[in-house]
């Protein structure tokens, strides 16, 4: 049996209806993974592949997609199936045909941000560890968010760049900041529904021009984080803050607090990628440190 064979068997078994495709597309990769359509006609799914030893990141990520399908807030490709064949591992999701963003679009995706920001938990974290870009991303709970910035993620991300040999003034600014950031967080977030991931990559339009979400690295966190994802490279329109704003507004701290939540995902950009987002990292942890 070919990997395909063992895929489409997989779709058949998880949908309880026996799939037989006549067509397959290759979708040319995003990030990480390899992407694929196979589509019998009626039905068309995305499929994405990768080494073997990746399951989990697709176990968790099928479980993110759920949970975001779940909130039914923002449309989100529900995952059908995961599985391996030989060294390859797959997920299975809806595929969705692309179109354009437009005015309402762009609110419709504010205002459904909001509304998934609104769905709650007892406490920071998730059910599961999932992973951001390819790095291990650990979500045990914690009642505390100040600790789980601290140590699920600032801290997290510092150790792995340690690991990496990423610069004794980096790990001097982070320690440093560990101590003090407690200071910027002052306004107690409640654990909100989070994609995790939100830069422009993962959020698009469909061919009704409603809002999509996808490739999450979901959690339970502050809201703002999110948001400060969104404007990290580049940012949303301004109608997509304008109505999420319009349906939950937003502290006055965040303004600091973004580059914060932001100072997570350069570290995780150093530690994919290196480079030049060491200096980003140093610039962010130094102005931070003014502002405490
Ligand atoms: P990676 O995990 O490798 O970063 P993504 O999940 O971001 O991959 O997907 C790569 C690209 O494939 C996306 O930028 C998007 O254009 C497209 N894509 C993602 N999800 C779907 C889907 N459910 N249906 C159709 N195309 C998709």
């Amino acid at each position: 049996m070919s990997v395909w064979d063992d895929i489409v068997a997989a779709i058949t078994e998880a949908s309880g209806k026996r799939f037989v495709p006549n067509s397959q597309g290759t979708l040319g990769g995003g990030c990480i993974n390899s992407a694929f359509r196979l589509s019998n006609g009626e039905h068309d799914w995305f499929v994405k592949t990768n080494h073997a030893a990746r399951i989990d990141m697709f176990d968790a990520e099928a479980a993110g997609l759920n949970a975001l399908a779940d909130s039914a807030t923002l449309k989100v490709p529900r995952a059908l199936c995961t599985g391996t064949s030989g060294d390859t591992a797959f997920i299975v999701m809806q595929h969705i045909r692309f179109g354009n963003g437009s005015t309402r679009g762009w609110q419709a995706a504010g205002r459904g941000l909001a509304a998934m920001h609104a769905h709650n938990a007892h406490a920071f974290g998730w059910e599961r560890n999932n992973t951001i870009g390819a790095s291990p991303q650990p979500n045990a709970w914690r009642d505390d968010w100040i600790t789980f910035w601290r140590e699920q993620r600032l801290g997290f991300q510092l150790g792995l760049a340690a690991r990496h040999n990423h610069g004794s003034r980096l790990q001097k600014l982070g320690d440093q900041l560990l101590t003090r950031f407690h200071v910027l967080v002052d306004h107690a977030p409640q654990p909100s529904l989070l994609h995790g991931d939100l830069w422009g990559g993962n959020l698009s339009f469909d061919s009704h021009g409603e809002p999509v979400i996808y490739d999450p690295a979901t959690y339970f966190g502050d809201r703002e984080a999110d948001l400060a994802m969104t404007e990290l490279f580049g940012g949303f329109s301004p109608d997509f803050y304008a109505a999420y704003r319009e349906a939950w507004p937003i502290d006055a701290g965040y303004r600091v607090r973004k580059t914060l939540y932001n100072l997570y995902h350069v570290l995780n950009h150093l530690n994919l990628f290196g480079g030049s987002y060491g200096a980003q990292a140093e610039r962010m942890m130094q102005s931070l440190l003014a502002e405490c």
